[in-house]
């Protein structure tokens, strides 16, 4: 396995690996300097009362299998960008995640997906908006950052670039899972007597960030959005420096929670800026943006956040975050609830 410029003994990475995941919020795990993968798979209402041991270890399973097969191509020299992109595939093929298969419905019974792909040395991005036939938006994603002079494509047009670059289709059947259109069916039921009110209460959307052997950052997010969503609506993940931000310089971030409130405070900015401006370390700075100003406003989510040292935090107001990493002894680390 390889081994960073400044190894740490075990003792410190599992008393760190404590401190980040005891407190669900503001833990900064020391894991040297190196290649790192971080992920996320949403974050929610996740208690252990409402999760079968079954389907947590379903999470655990793929979560762990998702960091290792993207640790392989930085492992291998491959860059920061490849790994965001392949670990968020992985998880876009996936039924229990909402991005790609598995994505949750608008209020008109539609799939509509929004994913973006940051690279951190360029600070250069691609991203695509409410499209319903990309197998994988986070590879149409990719396509636009590379392939066009553009940074985010929408619709149709987006569905169109896609196909040009050989991407592959699918007819909106696909995206269909019966576990989030039944979600829809009850959210509909909810809201037709109580509005909004439990518009926050389960996410699932996919997020990744790497570090490469180059230290370049990089940062992508996927997401089928918000269960009942408008017609329309484009969330925070696609909106560079909302839901999704990688500057080499500071920091990268991805968001999962109401994107409302994302857009709002351009959280994924906020944590890079307080950081190059206010100078204050990436634990305190993702702590600061989440705790105070995202739940200051009412919003509820969670962030994972990697500077550009390797150094990460996770924080979250809810009740938990599907989330995990990998570094320089390639062991991966997974959590689901709050008080892990
Ligand atoms: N942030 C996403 C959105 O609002 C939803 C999520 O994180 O699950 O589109």
């Amino acid at each position: 396995m390889k081994t960073g410029s400044r190894p740490i003994s075990n003792l410190l990475i599992a008393a760190c690996t404590l401190l980040l995941c005891a407190c669900g919020e503001t833990g900064q795990a020391r894991t040297a300097p190196g290649i790192t993968l971080v992920i996320h798979g949403g974050a929610g209402t996740m208690s252990r009362k409402e999760i079968t041991p079954e389907r947590e270890r379903q999470y655990r399973e793929i979560l762990s299998r998702v960091l290792e097969s993207g640790f392989a191509i930085l492992e291998e020299g491959g860059g920061s960008l490849d790994a965001v992109e392949h670990a968020i595939r992985i998880m876009e093929d996936s039924p229990l995640f909402n991005a790609g298969k598995g994505a949750v419905f608008t209020n008109e019974g539609k799939n509509e997906m929004d994913a973006l792909i940051m690279s951190g040395a360029e600070r250069n991005a691609g991203a695509v908006a409410s499209v319903t036939t990309i197998k994988n938006p986070i590879r149409a994603a990719r396509a636009v950052l590379e392939h066009s002079q553009h940074v985010l494509l929408a619709g149709r047009g987006a569905e169109k670039f896609a196909a040009e670059q050989g991407l592959e289709i699918v007819d909106p059947a696909y995206f269909f899972t019966q576990r989030r259109w039944d979600a829809l069916q009850k959210a509909k039921e909810k809201s037709s007597t109580n509005p909004r009110k439990d518009d926050w209460k389960k996410f699932g959307t996919v997020g990744a960030l790497a570090l490469d052997a180059r230290g370049n950052l990089a940062a992508g997010t996927s997401t089928g959005g918000l269960t009942n969503k408008l017609y329309g609506r484009v969330g925070d993940s696609p909106i560079i420096g909302a839901g999704t931000y990688a500057n080499n310089d500071t920091c990268a971030v991805s968001g999962t929670g109401q994107g409302e409130y994302f857009m709002r405070n351009l959280v994924g900015y906020d944590v890079s800026a307080l950081m190059e401006y206010a100078g204050l370390p990436l634990a305190e700075a993702a702590r600061k943006v989440i705790h105070e100003k995202l739940t200051g406003l009412g919003g509820r989510g969670g962030i994972i956040a990697m500077d550009k040292d390797g150094h990460i935090a996770m924080p979250f107001n809810t009740e938990g975050m599907y989330r995990g990493y990998i570094s320089t002894h390639g062991e991966p680390h997974v959590f689901i609830y709050g008080d892990e």
